[in-house]
C-alpha cells in the first residue's frame, strides 16, 4: 500500500509500505475513506519533534476490512470513526470520560494513517460505528471529528463553556475554529475569535464567532477585556501550545474562569506568582476524543454541523508532501488527503 513517511524535518515522502495484518485479537484493520494532515505534523515538519523515517498520519475514518477474534462491537464492512488515541474504553480512565489517557493508551501517530490501510488496535474501545455508509460529502465532517472537531469540542467543554456565557478562542488554525463551532453548539452568547487571517475570520464567524480580535500579546488581551467589561472572558480555548498563546489565554480569562487547553504544548512555561494571582481554572491535555465522538457523529449525520468546512485543499494521497507544504506556508488551514 501507499503511505506518508517523513524522513527528516521538511522532507515528506508517499512510499510503498507493508499493508497492516492483524498483531492482536483486538485490532482491526481499516481501508481509509480519507485521511488528513494535521497541525500537530507541522511540529515534526519544522524540526521541533524529532522524526526518522516514520510513518505519519493519525486521523482516519473508513471501513473496516478485517477484524481480530475478540472484536465484538464492529463488523467488516462497517464504516468507523476512531481518535488519534486508540484507548480499551473500559478503564477506569476511559470510563471518567478520558480516554486519550487510557492505561492501554496507543497514540495512532505510531501506526501511521497517512496510508491507504491502518491497523486499529482495541477496535472494540476505539472504533464508533456511523448509522449505515455515509454519503461522499459526510466524510470530510467525519474525518474532522477524529481530531480537529473532538479537540475543539474538548477544549470548550474544558473551557465549561455554556449558555450566557463569553467565550475567547485563542488560535485560529482548525483546532480553534472548531472550537468556535463546539462554543456556539454548547449555547455560548459571545464568541471573540481570535485571528488575523480574512479567510479564517470568515469562516470563524461562518462557525458562529461574533468579535473577532486581530491584536496579539497585551493588546489582544486589552482587547478582550474591552469586550467584557474590563473581566476578561468566562471561558477561553487555547488552541496553539506556545508561551504566547498560553499567556494569551490566561490573562485573557476572568477571576473564576476556566481555560481550556489542547493546542500540544511546546517549550512552555508558567510562572507561579502570576498563576497563583490569576484564580483561573486550568484544564487540558491531549482531548478524550472518544468521549465525545458518538455524539459528534450523529449531529454530523444529522447534517446539524459542517466540521468538515476546515478543509480548504484536497489532494491526493500521492502528493502529500505538497500539503505539508501548504499547511507549513500558510497556504491551507487543513488539508484532506484522498485515497487511491
Ligand atoms: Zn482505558
Amino acid at each position: 500500500m501507499r503511505g506518508v513517511i517523513m524522513h527528516a524535518a521538511g522532507d515528506v515522502r508517499v512510499e510503498d509500505r507493508d499493508a497492516p495484518i492483524i498483531q492482536e485479537p483486538t485490532d482491526a484493520i481499516i481501508r481509509l475513506a480519507a485521511s488528513c494532515i494535521c497541525g500537530s505534523d507541522l511540529w515534526p515538519y519544522r524540526g521541533s519533534d524529532e522524526v526518522d523515517a516514520t510513518p505519519m498520519g493519525h486521523e482516519y475514518v473508513g471501513v473496516v476490512t478485517e477484524i481480530g477474534d475478540a472484536v465484538e462491537n464492529v463488523k467488516v464492512g462497517d464504516f468507523v470513526v476512531g481518535s488519534f488515541m486508540a484507548s480499551d474504553n473500559t478503564c477506569e480512565i476511559c470510563q471518567a470520560g478520558y480516554q486519550s489517557r487510557c492505561v492501554h493508551v496507543v497514540p495512532m501517530g505510531r501506526v501511521g494513517t497517512q496510508a491507504e490501510f491502518a491497523r486499529i488496535p482495541l477496535a472494540d474501545g476505539t472504533l464508533v460505528a456511523t448509522p449505515g455508509q455515509p454519503d461522499d460529502d459526510l466524510i470530510p465532517s467525519l474525518l474532522a471529528a477524529s481530531d480537529v472537531l473532538g479537540t475543539g469540542w474538548f477544549a470548550a467543554v474544558a473551557a465549561e463553556v455554556g449558555p450566557g456565557k463569553t467565550v475567547a478562542v485563542v488560535g485560529d488554525g482548525a483546532v480553534g475554529l472548531l472550537g468556535i463551532l463546539a462554543a456556539k453548539q454548547l449555547g455560548a452568547e459571545r464568541i471573540i475569535a481570535m485571528s488575523r487571517h480574512a479567510d479564517r475570520q470568515e469562516l470563524a464567524r461562518r462557525f458562529g464567532a461574533t468579535d473577532i480580535v486581530e491584536e496579539r500579546g497585551d493588546e489582544g488581551i486589552a482587547r478582550v477585556k474591552e469586550l467584557t467589561g474590563g473581566l476578561g472572558a468566562h471561558s477561553v480555548i487555547e488552541a496553539v501550545g506556545t508561551q504566547q498563546s498560553m499567556e494569551q489565554a490566561i490573562r485573557s480569562t476572568r477571576a473564576g474562569g476556566h481555560v481550556g487547553f489542547v493546542g500540544v504544548s511546546h517549550d512552555v512555561t508558567l510562572e507561579g506568582q502570576e498563576l497563583f494571582r490569576s484564580a483561573v481554572h486550568l484544564h487540558g491535555g491531549p482531548a478524550p476524543v472518544r468521549r465525545f465522538l458518538p455524539e459528534l457523529i450523529q449531529l454530523i449525520w444529522d447534517r446539524e454541523i459542517d466540521p468538515g468546512a476546515v478543509f480548504d485543499l484536497t489532494l491526493p494521497l500521492e502528493e502529500a508532501a505538497e500539503g505539508y507544504r501548504a499547511m507549513d506556508e500558510r497556504r491551507a488551514t487543513k488539508v484532506l488527503l484522498t485515497m487511491p
